[in-house]
């Protein structure tokens, strides 16, 4: 195995993450869970906004739709801690992204109550969309051209770029150009699994979620996941003495809220929430995100 030393940026990052497990030995919750199960679920973020009334959002189709309805149904993550998480126990969903997606509810006028989360992998992300089977969906999305000819965006709110993730005592891969006799994982209809085919040799692995990939990661089945860091840092939090980013950021991805394509109103709607919300952007990322030393800045919208 060739020996190279992990570049700085991520030396921190795993000693941030080294940091953060102490604190939480033997907890199986997501950084930010705090404790994880019981209470009311959202503990604390919703402190941070108002749920709005007499919201009117004249000539937004998918607004009109939830009106209706009662009740916002809303496309998340369930696996990745710190991101979009559901606690298998307690059902309790947390991470940035979830939070974000409470926040747009509350800001259209919705309750806890009246949110319908729903998981969706990203390989159904633009269909689901398309279908009206969700209003928005807030998940580690990126925003690229293609989605963007079926579904718009809003956003970004949060900008990260594609990682590796390797077994804790691997020092063979530093980057995407030692994976040409590896064997990685990634996720169907995913960014990184497209550009590691694209642009890297070597074999590659689909699965329908990142955690499947963890767990043939620590099997030893594959030598590496590619994703988002944002998304990998996550894991290591969690696992710290198994898993180790590794090597430098390899691509961007600007995180958009998923919505119907022109529903315009709903988009200026969103990018004006988090214009105006720098506060809770940064209550929600240092909840959920630095502690597993993921670094960011809020991101202008488009
Ligand atoms: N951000 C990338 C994407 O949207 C990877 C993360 C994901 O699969 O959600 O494809």
């Amino acid at each position: 195995m060739r020996k190279t030393r992990l570049a700085g940026t991520f030396a921190g990052i795993a000693i941030a993450a080294l940091a953060l497990a102490g604190c939480n030995s033997g907890s199986p919750t997501a950084p930010g869970a705090e404790g994880g199960t019981g209470g009311e679920g959202t503990e604390g973020s919703e402190a941070l906004w108002e749920v709005a009334s007499d919201v009117s959002l004249d000539g937004s189709p998918t607004f009109d739709r939830a009106s209706e309805a009662g009740k916002i149904v809303v496309g998340v993550k369930s696996d990745q801690p710190g991101l979009g998480y559901e606690d298998a126990v307690s059902g309790e969903r947390t991470g940035f992204d979830v939070d974000i997606a409470r926040w747009i509810a509350a800001s259209l006028g919705f309750d806890e109550d009246q949110i319908d989360f729903q998981t969706i992998p990203s390989a159904n992300r633009e269909q689901e969309i398309v279908n009206g089977n969700i209003d928005y969906y807030v998940g580690t999305y990126s925003m690229t051209d293609a989605r963007d000819e079926v579904i718009d965006f809003a956003g970004p709110y949060f900008i990260t770029g594609q990682g590796l993730l390797v077994a804790a005592d691997d020092d063979s891969i530093n980057g995407p150009e030692d994976l040409a006799d590896k064997v990685t994982c990634s996720v169907t209809g995913s960014t990184p699994l497209q550009r590691i085919r694209d642009e890297y040799n070597g074999e590659v692995t689909e699965r329908q979620t990142y955690s499947e990939c963890v767990e043939q990661l620590l099997n030893g089945q594959v030598d590496a996941i590619t994703t988002d860091e944002a998304i990998l840092a996550g894991y290591v939090a969690e696992d710290p003495d198994n898993l180790k980013l590794a090597g430098e950021p390899f691509s961007e991805e600007r995180y958009g809220v998923g919505l119907a394509d022109g529903d315009t109103v709903l988009k200026d709607h969103i990018n004006t929430l988090f214009t105006d919300g720098g506060d809770v952007w940064t209550a929600l990322y240092e909840k959920y995100l630095e502690p597993a030393g993921v670094k960011a800045e809020q991101p202008e919208v488009d």
